[in-house]
């Protein structure tokens, strides 16, 4: 591992973080966030209850593919385990964030999907984003869910809970997450106008294959 990586990771972990509050994609202490450390089966991890509006560089834990404390003076966060989970099951994954962004949450709610009605947006998440039925947080029951859930897919909504999305880079993952709360706007308009007639994942995938790849 190059000296000084853990610290560079933390700073990212941090500054992407606040961006996410500004965002409105996490409140309080809602959301939680982490970065692999290139060439380790380690993860930088924030700890539990601080929120990423006021997170510290110094404040990250450092966990194993296990969800356990490596180093650190606070506690993992509590869906610590979710994080180790898909670690786990995509190797080429580099960061996971988790957020209450809370358009998509209210789909998780509704136990609706979240499709890509738009065009660059099915670029990004041509299946769209599946609803993985609620387990508690924190559990090994939720963990084990999206294990299975994520091999398929870069992002989930957690039933009555919030999403999590998947990068090979910090910033590609938070960028996912604010795409699919972006994806849950466009959607809930677009049944307000039209109601469901035009939610076909099927359809969508026929339509955007015969038209031309957006300039
Ligand atoms: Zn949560």
């Amino acid at each position: 591992m190059r000296p000084g990586t853990i610290k560079d990771i933390s700073e990212q972990l941090v500054k992407a973080g606040r961006e996410l509050h500004e965002k409105g994609l996490v409140r309080g202490n809602s959301g939680n966030i982490s970065a692999k450390i290139p060439g380790t089966d380690m993860f930088l991890v924030k700890p539990s209850g601080a929120p990423m509006k006021f997170l510290q560089p110094e404040e990250l834990v450092l966990a194993d593919l296990q969800g356990n404390k490596v180093r650190g003076g606070l506690n993992v966060s509590l869906e610590t385990p979710i994080h180790a989970a898909i670690y786990k099951a995509r190797r080429e994954v580099q960061a996971v964030v988790h957020t209450h962004a809370p358009t998509a949450t209210a789909f998780g709610i509704a136990k609706m999907e979240i499709l890509p009605l738009q065009v660059e947006m099915f670029m990004l998440l041509p299946n769209g984003v599946p609803v993985v039925p609620f387990e508690p947080p924190g559990s090994k029951a939720l963990a084990e869910a999206v294990q299975k859930k994520i091999t398929d897919y870069d992002a989930l909504i957690l039933e009555n809970h919030g999403i999590v999305t998947v990068g090979s880079t910090i910033e590609g993952a938070c960028t996912l997450n604010e795409m699919v709360e972006e994806a849950a706007k466009i959607q809930y308009l677009v049944m307000t106008l039209v109601g469901r007639d035009v939610l076909d994942l099927t359809e969508l995938k026929e339509k955007f294959k015969t038209e031309k790849t957006v300039e």
